[in-house]
C-alpha cells in the first residue's frame, strides 16, 4: 500500500489523536488555485473559512492573498484576526442575527451575502444607525442539483438557502430604494464535493439566463459570486493531492458570460484544505469479533464526523506497520453505534500503540469537532512546526 510521507519520529512525541496539516500541500494547492485563476482577467477566490479555521492553516491562505468567505460572525472574526483585510471579506448565512451584523459593518466588511427580505431590512437599519453603507448581494436559489450527498446539495427549491428567482428582480429594486445598503451583485452556490464540471455549467447556463433577465431592466450587477463547492479526490490523497482547478476555472470561463469590468468571486473552501490535512490516531486496541476484527482508535466522530454524517470515505492507512495486510473496521471510542470510521479495510496488521492516518481530512475535520463524551478537543499541527 502507497502510504503518505510522515514525520513519525515526531508524531511519537504527541498526544493523539491530532490533526496534522502537511504545508507544502497546501502551498502547492495555493500556488495553482493562483496560476489557474490568474489566467483569467477580473477573478478572485476567496477561501471558505469553515472549511477550517485553524490560526495556522488561515495564516498561510492570508499570505497567499485569497480573501475570506464567511458564514457566521465568529468566522469573520477569525478573518479579521488572521489578517485578511476587510475588503477582501464576504459573508453569507440565512439567519445573521443584529451582533453578527453589527461586528461586521464595524469591520466595514466587502459584502454580505443577504437571503432574505427580513435580513435587508435589519442590515439597513442597523447600517442606518451607524451612518454606514453596507454593500450587499443578494443570495440566489438558482434551483440546480449538484451530483453530490443530498446533505450537502444547496442550490434547490427545496433547500433553505438564497431568495427564489421568481423574487430577484424585486428584491433588488428593494434595495435601490434603501438608503442604507448598497445593491452590488449576484452570489450563488450549488453545493460541496462537486466533481462533475456540467454541475457547474448548469449554474454557468442559469447565471447567463438571470442576466439577460436583469440586463432588460437595465439592472447591473458589479459582481457575481458563483460559491464554492468543488471536490477532491478522497480515493488518491497520495497519487491526486491538488484538485483539478484548471478545468473548474476554464469551465467558468467557457459558460459563463461575464459583462464588460464584471468581476467574478469564487469561494473554496475544500479544495483548498481537504488534502493537506490528515486526522492521527492511535490504536488502543485490537479486538477479535464474531467473523471480524476491530482496530479501536483513540478517535472517533468527536475528532471527525464526515463517515457518521455523511457516509463519508477517507483513505485509512496504518502508517507505523509494513506486516502483510489484513482486513478489520476501523471504529472509535465513542458510545454511539454510528461511530465507525469504515468497515472491512485492509490494512498493514495493527497492534495496539500503532499509529493511523485518517487521510483527506483538511476540510470540515478539525472545525467540526466536538466534545460530546467530555472529550477533549483534537489539537492540530502543521509540518512547519514538526521538523
Ligand atoms: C460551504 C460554503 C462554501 C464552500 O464550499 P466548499 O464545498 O467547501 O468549497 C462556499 N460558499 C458558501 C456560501 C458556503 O456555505
Amino acid at each position: 500500500m502507497i502510504k503518505g510521507t510522515f514525520p513519525i519520529e515526531k508524531f511519537r512525541e504527541l498526544e493523539t489523536p491530532f490533526y496534522y496539516y502537511d504545508t507544502k500541500v497546501l502551498r502547492d494547492t495555493l500556488e495553482t488555485i493562483k496560476k489557474e485563476a490568474g489566467k483569467y482577467e477580473n477573478y478572485h477566490v476567496h477561501y471558505a473559512v469553515k472549511a477550517n479555521a485553524n490560526p495556522k492553516v488561515l495564516g498561510i491562505i492570508r499570505e497567499s492573498g485569497l480573501g475570506a468567505d464567511c458564514v457566521s460572525g465568529g468566522e469573520v472574526r477569525a478573518a479579521v484576526e488572521a489578517g485578511f483585510p476587510n475588503d477582501k471579506i464576504v459573508y453569507a448565512g440565512v439567519g445573521k442575527t443584529d451582533k453578527e451584523i453589527n461586528y461586521s459593518l464595524d469591520h466595514d466588511i466587502f459584502c454580505f451575502n443577504v437571503e432574505s427580505v427580513p435580513e435587508l431590512e435589519v442590515i439597513n437599519e442597523l447600517a442606518e444607525a451607524k451612518g454606514k453603507v453596507a454593500k450587499v448581494a443578494f443570495r440566489i436559489n438558482p434551483n440546480v442539483g449538484a451530483h453530490t450527498h443530498a446533505n450537502i446539495t444547496t442550490g434547490l427549491a427545496e433547500n433553505k438557502f438564497g431568495i427564489s428567482m421568481e423574487d430577484m428582480d424585486t428584491v433588488i429594486e428593494m434595495a435601490q430604494q434603501m438608503n442604507n445598503v448598497k445593491f452590488i451583485g449576484l452570489h450563488f452556490h450549488i453545493g460541496s464535493q462537486i466533481l462533475e464540471m456540467d454541475d457547474f455549467v448548469a449554474l454557468c447556463n442559469r447565471v447567463n439566463e438571470l442576466q439577460e433577465k436583469l440586463a432588460k431592466h437595465h439592472i447591473i450587477c458589479e459582481h457575481i459570486n458563483v460559491g464554492g463547492g468543488l471536490g477532491i479526490d478522497y480515493g488518491h490523497p497520495n497519487h491526486l493531492p491538488i484538485p483539478n482547478f484548471a478545468d473548474y476555472f476554464a469551465t467558468y470561463h467557457k459558460f459563463l458570460h461575464l459583462q464588460p469590468g464584471q468581476q467574478l468571486h469564487f469561494e473554496l473552501g475544500r479544495a483548498v484544505v481537504g488534502q493537506c490535512g490528515s486526522l492521527i490516531s492511535k490504536v488502543t486496541y485490537v479486538k477479535q469479533g464474531t467473523n471480524k476484527q476491530f482496530a479501536i482508535l483513540d478517535a472517533g466522530m468527536t475528532d471527525l464526523i464526515r463517515p457518521a454524517l455523511y457516509q463519508a470515505y477517507h483513505r485509512i492507512e496504518n502508517i507505523t506497520s509494513d506486516e502483510a495486510e489484513e482486513t478489520y473496521d476501523v471504529v472509535g471510542p465513542i458510545c454511539e453505534s454510528s461511530d465507525v470510521f469504515q468497515k472491512a479495510v485492509d490494512l498493514n496488521k495493527a497492534h495496539r500503540g500503532d499509529l493511523f492516518a485518517l487521510r483527506s481530512a483538511g476540510a470540515y475535520g478539525e472545525i467540526m469537532a466536538s466534545r460530546y463524551n467530555c472529550r477533549e478537543l483534537p489539537k492540530g499541527y502543521t509540518s512547519d512546526e514538526l521538523v
